[in-house]
């Protein structure tokens, strides 16, 4: 087989095919890895129930966050533990990209599949019994099944007729490096330890975030449209994502290192999650995972433990000659989450300020999102409380 993109989706694919005896092929278009993505780099640790190998965070994650700190337009926050239903922390890997997707490529290395990178994918056809992609080079590789694992833009299912009508949200990011005279690996002085920010209000349909790494933090703003953005209205959107990721410094004292360059702030679409699509060929050749599937959380853009769970999805069911169950095995996990958190988002985003008052800073709203990214609760859960709030808005939590 011939996976296309060594994302957390391929190389996850790549692994767990080979490891599972298939001969694998991972292209990227990447010189090399590590190779940076934008990406906030915040992943449930209780991905680690759903696919085997993530049992040392150690190896591939620079620390985790068990807290969040929540603000409405810099302002009026709330710092929040994250707890599971026994009380215990709640934690969420904060890792960066190149780091994480070089230990991903190795797994798949050191598994048996051949790696390849500098390699671009430019076309893809369909045989009687195999699949052929071609590359901007001139080379062109033959499998019996491709994954494309390319991310939002990517080109392999268009050239097999799917996601066609792709929609992207957008998002920008910046990594702000510190030194404070101490090692490069410390964690920010001036932050709450084991805390992520999140600040609302400042981008519609959207929020910024800071994500803590060692020797730097991840910066960023995303605005998830339900359509793509035209060319123009990239640019404004670009502009307020901006904006917000200043406001969302300014909130913890910080602005742009002085004396240093403006960091370069990364603009990349996050897709969206449509629902409906075949996310395979009707004949099982070609199958898509992660951002190039549109397997993207809708509500809060959340992408990375989705890219692994379709690429161990889709190596199961290549390894078990089941490659035409794939689209429903993809949607009888995630379709009904993923329903449930568009419903939410719309009311979230609509009602953005009640929204911020009456759920996020109410401390049952708090307790479930610990819940949430244990693993122990789900968007369904979530929505019924929103319901119940809205219809007594009065009512205290618990
Ligand atoms: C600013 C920002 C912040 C985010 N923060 C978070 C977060 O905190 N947590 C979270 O869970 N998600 C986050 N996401 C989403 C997350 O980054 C994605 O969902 C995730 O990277 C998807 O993984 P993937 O493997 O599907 O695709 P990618 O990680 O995009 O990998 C695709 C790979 O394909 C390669 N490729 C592309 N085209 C070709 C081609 N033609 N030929 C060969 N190779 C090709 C690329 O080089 C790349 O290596 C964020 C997204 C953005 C934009």
């Amino acid at each position: 087989m011939i996976v296309v993109g060594a994302g957390p989706g391929g190389a996850t694919t790549a692994w767990k095919s080979a490891e599972a005896g298939l001969r694998v092929l991972l292209l990227d278009r990447a010189a090399s890895f590590p190779r940076y993505k934008p990406c906030g780099g915040g992943i449930p640790a209780s991905l680690a129930d759903h696919v085997s190998g993530f049992e040392s965070p150690d190896s591939f994650s620079d620390l985790s966050v068990t807290h969040l700190r929540h603000s409405w337009k810099g302002k009026d926050h709330v710092h929040a533990e994250m707890t599971t239903g026994s009380g215990k922390p709640a934690e969420v890997w904060m890792v960066q990209r190149p780091r994480f997707d070089a230990w991903l490529v190795e797994r798949a290395t050191k598994a048996g599949a051949t790696v390849r990178s500098g390699v671009k994918v430019s076309d893809v056809s369909i045989e009687e019994d195999s699949v052929t992609v071609s590359t901007v080079d001139g080379e062109s590789f033959t499998a019996k099944h491709v994954i494309g694992a390319d991310g939002a833009k990517g080109i392999v299912g268009a050239r097999v007729g799917l996601r066609l009508g792709k929609r992207w949200g957008i998002a920008r990011e910046a990594e702000i490096p510190f030194h404070d005279g101490a090692e490069d690996n410390r964690i920010h002085p001036g932050l709450q330890p084991h805390t992520a920010y999140l600040d609302y209000g400042s981008v519609q349909n959207g929020y910024a975030w800071i994500f803590p790494k060692r020797g730097f933090l991840s910066v960023g703003a995303g605005m998830l449209l339900p359509k793509k953005p035209a060319p123009s209205e990239e640019n404004n959107v670009g502009q307020i994502l901006r904006r917000a990721i200043d406001t969302m410094l300014q909130s913890v004292g910080m602005t742009f290192p002085e004396g240093m360059d403006a960091p370069k702030i990364w603009g990349h679409p996050i897709p969206f999650w449509t629902g409906a699509e075949p996310l395979a060929t009707a004949d099982g050749r070609v199958l898509l995972v992660g951002d190039a599937a549109g397997v993207v959380q809708p509500m809060f853009g959340e992408g990375i433990q989705y890219a692994i769970r379709t690429g161990d999805v889709a190596a199961e069911c290549l390894v078990s000659g089941t490659a035409g169950a794939y689209t429903d095995r993809v949607r009888a996990l995630f379709a009904d989450e993923f329903d449930a958190a568009l419903r939410i988002g719309k009311i979230f985003y609509r009602t953005p300020y009640l929204s911020y008052k009456l759920g996020v800073k109410n401390p049952a709203g708090t307790k479930l999102v610990g819940r949430l990214m244990a693993g122990e609760a789900s968007l369904h859960d979530l929505e019924s409380r929103i319901y119940e709030r809205l219809k007594n808005p009065l009512k205290l939590g618990k």
